[in-house]
């Protein structure tokens, strides 16, 4: 039983072949090449080239699940805005339908990435958000095992609400969305200019890095606030290249949300910062996920982690 997942990011593709005991058994990342064509080709090297490490046939795939960022609507395969990857509006599912035995499962990558992250934090993580710092900023919940999508796929796009009516113009139409305040490119280009760098940012004793500092932190209080309001989720599971590039990023929120619980019995209550919790930092956890949702069928109960619809 080899599950096949791979995570389609926009500049290289992250994938591996889980056993039936959700053991790794090979990984590989290669680039991604962008465009419909492109996207079916890098999947196909991917796929290719694992199956080579395993010395089996790519026909041996008992299971193909793919994560990509963009609106995907998981039932039929459909990927649309996907724009890094160029991808304006393509059936995934059918495009790869000639090339594998098994029908190819596709879910969005952030919510596939909390799918990897129940089964890699494993027994007891049947509810937990997972909340992505990158690029853009989206959360995904699992919820009693499963995913949580909303009537249009749309649950969790969180970073598109608007929290100051003067901000920056989010790429959504809207100004002052959470993502112009945390977003990667919205970062970058306040930080750019003012000579700051984001790792260096809580050590920087300049008065503008103060300011760029104290601004993300609140933003993402706010953010992971309303990410427990909305699910009530046991854990709630941090993650994406941001993190990656601040450390001091993730204690810093902590002690701000229990500087804001003082004097507050609701947020006291709602303990938002003792529901954060680590991933195996070198769990391959967006790729696990992939392999999660081309398995379709519940996990087993053996290993009590999440399962898809
Ligand atoms: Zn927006």
């Amino acid at each position: 039983m080899l599950s096949l997942g791979i995570d389609i990011g926009g500049t290289k593709a992250h994938g591996l072949v889980l056993d039936a005991t959700d053991r790794i058994l090979a990984e590989r990342v290669l680039p991604t090449e962008t465009s419909d064509a492109g996207v079916r080709r890098t999947v196909l090297a991917v796929a290719a080239a694992l199956a080579s490490d395993l010395g089996v046939d790519p026909s041996h795939y008992a299971s193909v699940g793919l994560g990509i960022p963009g609106f995907v609507d998981h039932t039929s395969g459909v990927v649309e805005t996907a724009v890094n990857l160029g991808i304006t509006r393509t059936d995934l599912t059918g495009l790869l339908a000639a090339d594998f035995t098994p029908a190819v499962r596709v879910e969005n990558d952030v919510k596939a990435t909390a799918l990897g992250a129940g089964l890699s934090l494993g027994k007891g993580y049947r509810d937990l958000a997972y909340v992505n710092l990158g690029t853009g900023l989206a959360a995904a919940a699992v919820s009693n095992g499963r995913l949580v999508r909303g009537a249009r796929n749309g649950a969790g796009e969180i970073g598109h609400l608007a929290i100051d009516p003067a901000g920056e113009l989010c790429g959504c139409g809207q100004r002052g969305c959470l993502e112009t305040v945390v977003g990667g490119p919205h970062l970058a280009r306040r930080l750019g200019p003012l000579g700051l760098d984001l790792a260096s940012l809580a050590a920087d004793p300049r008065p503008a890095a103060a300011a760029e500092r104290d601004r993300l932190v609140a933003a993402l209080a706010t953010t992971l606030t309303l990410v427990v309001i909305a699910y009530d989720s046991s854990a709630v599971v941090l993650g994406g290249g941001i993190l990656k590039a601040a450390s001091w990023l993730r204690p810093m929120v902590a002690d701000e949300l229990r500087r804001r619980a003082v004097g507050s019995a609701f947020l006291a209550g709602l303990a938002v910062a003792d529901r954060l919790v680590e991933l195996p930092s070198a769990a391959p956890v967006a790729a696990i996920g992939a392999a999660v949702v081309g398995r379709k069928k519940e996990l087993r109960a053996r290993t009590d982690t999440v399962q898809v619809a």
